[in-house]
């Protein structure tokens, strides 16, 4: 089964720190295992003859199924098939789990599938793309993306020494690659990823060209340290039902001379052709089109919980209370829109590829960066103090005070257990320090969002908004318009 592969690869000699101490045995270390079972349930869907078909497709020629972030759309159907993929992950696992690979996937899928478009910007690229692409399709590797460079002065650039030596950079190149050193700011899944997919996020001048670089980069690479942050996966499922399962580690990446060979340097050198790639439509397209797919399962999760949480303790007839889940329900309904619409506009790339309308996923994901904060705000508005009066355990339920935790524990419609723990887990949901993460999560992810929000100003066609204004003035003005 591929769940229980891909756990076996990960004894490979990776370095993992965590508490100032190396993990050798990342799947046994109660930091990663409950994550880790629940990427092997999933991973274990692709041999299942009931499951596989929802998850995946099967690959012309190997006669093996492949996750559908593998699959390069050019039907309305498979773009349907890819959604339906997303969709069915994220729903077993709430939403809760972001980078379960076929975002980075996508990327990957979407360079192969325009590689002849890209080819324009190195020779070696289509070679390069197409065997990666069938090595990560056929062996399923887990993938996930280090983009952000290290928040060290975001005031200063890369003209300042002590900027630049510590930015993932090239020291020397040799016959077998480059070697790099520097560090990456996050990657989400790194202890337990198989390859990196690294970039910058930064526009960087032609004499910043050490820094221009795409890279594929394996986890076990020698010299490469993946430093994570606490962990906040709690071994106690009653108590924490999402902490337990949902935990993606989040770790920073110290490069120590790093030897990537030339076969996984996808791009270097050429700052303005990095970028190109960065701003590749189809690539973004493709895997922006995953994140607001999983970001309905979030809503739908959280949205849940709070009419849950309103019905156990009798407030859903209040006319505030419905204002609020009135609300989540048109957050929800947004969202799933935009997907809806972006498939429904998705048009075919320069080679066939069918790619979704970027600026409704945009739209969409700028959105995601309000609407979860607000989703956590009104559960908590909800729920109020009854988050901070569960009991810390639910084991007194069956000791000496039980009669009594049963009593005054009772819901308005639920026993006073079932209340317990849907309080339980709707704290973990947002209260938590995984709740804390999430919440984080869901405003940055997708990059600054005060940033974003500008380039998506930026970037507009704003003459087919002003033209029609300038059109109606003039009609109204006996001068015309003054031009200068
Ligand atoms: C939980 C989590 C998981 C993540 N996982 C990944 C991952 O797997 N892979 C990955 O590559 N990245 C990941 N990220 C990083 C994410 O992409 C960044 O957090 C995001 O792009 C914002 O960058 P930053 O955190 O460096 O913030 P900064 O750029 O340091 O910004 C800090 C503040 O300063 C402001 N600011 C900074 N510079 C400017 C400027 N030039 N102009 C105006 N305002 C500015 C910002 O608006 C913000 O308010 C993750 C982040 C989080 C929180």
């Amino acid at each position: 089964m591929r769940g229980e592969r891909f756990i076996a690869s990960l004894h490979d000699g990776r370095s993992v720190w965590l508490e100032g101490e190396q993990v050798h045995h990342v799947p046994e270390h109660a930091a990663f295992k409950g994550t880790l079972n629940t990427i092997k349930a999933l991973f274990n869907m692709l041999d299942d003859p009931h499951e596989r078909d929802k998850v995946g497709f099967l690959v012309p020629d190997k006669g093996q199924y492949a996750h559908s972030s593998f699959l390069v759309p050019y039907t309305p159907l498979e773009l349907a098939k890819r959604s339906r993929s997303f969709a069915y992950w994220s729903a077993e696992t709430h939403g809760m789990m972001s980078r379960l690979s076929d975002y980075a996937r996508s990327l990957i899928t979407a360079w192969y599938a325009a590689r002849r478009e890209l080819t324009v910007l190195d020779p070696h690229f289509a070679d390069k793309i197409t065997a990666y692409y069938e090595e990560a399709r056929d062996r399923d590797l887990f993938l996930t993306t280090a983009i952000i460079d290290p928040q060290i002065d975001r005031s200063s650039g890369l003209d300042d020494g002590r900027i630049s030596e510590r930015f993932l950079h090239v020291v020397r190149e040799t016959s077998e690659g480059i070697v790099v050193r520097g560090a990456k700011m996050i990657a989400t899944g790194a202890p337990y990823t198989h390859d990196f997919v690294i970039f910058s996020f930064l526009q960087f001048q032609s004499r910043h060209r050490k820094h221009a670089h795409v890279l594929i980069v394996p986890a076990n690479s020698p010299g490469l340290h993946i430093v994570c942050r606490e962990s906040f996966a709690d071994t106690r499922e009653l108590n924490h039902p999402l902490s337990s399962r949902y935990d993606e580690m989040d770790a920073v990446l110290f490069f120590d001379d790093v030897l990537i060979p030339w076969e996984r340097v996808l791009l270097y050198g050429d700052p303005e052709k990095v970028l190109s790639l960065r701003a590749n439509k189809t690539a973004n397209g493709l895997a922006f089109h995953q994140n607001v797919v999983r970001f309905v399962a979030k809503l739908e999760f959280i949205t849940g919980v709070a009419f849950a949480v309103a019905e156990a303790i009798g407030v859903q007839g209040f006319l505030h209370i419905q204002e609020k889940l009135g609300e989540l329900i048109t957050q929800m309904d947004v969202i799933k829109a935009l997907v809806i619409a972006s498939e429904a506009k998705a048009v075919p790339d320069e080679a066939g590829v069918l790619v979704p309308d970027l600026q409704l996923i945009e739209t969409a994901r700028s959105l995601g960066t309000k609407y979860y904060p607000r989703a956590v705000e009104i559960l908590q508005q909800v729920g109020a103090g009854g988050f901070v009066q569960t009991p810390s355990g639910i084991e007194d339920f069956y000791g000496p005070i039980s009669e009594l935790m049963h009593r005054y524990f009772e819901g308005a419609s639920v026993s006073a257990e079932k209340k317990v723990e849907l309080f339980k887990l709707a704290w973990d949901l947002i209260g938590s320090p995984l709740g804390a993460r999430h919440q984080l999560y869901e405003r940055f992810y997708a990059g600054d969002p005060i940033r974003g929000l500008a380039n998506h100003y930026n970037r507009f066609d704003k003459e087919s908004l002003t033209a029609p204004i300038w059109k109606l003035l003039k009609a109204n003005s006996k001068g015309g318009i003054k031009t200068i």
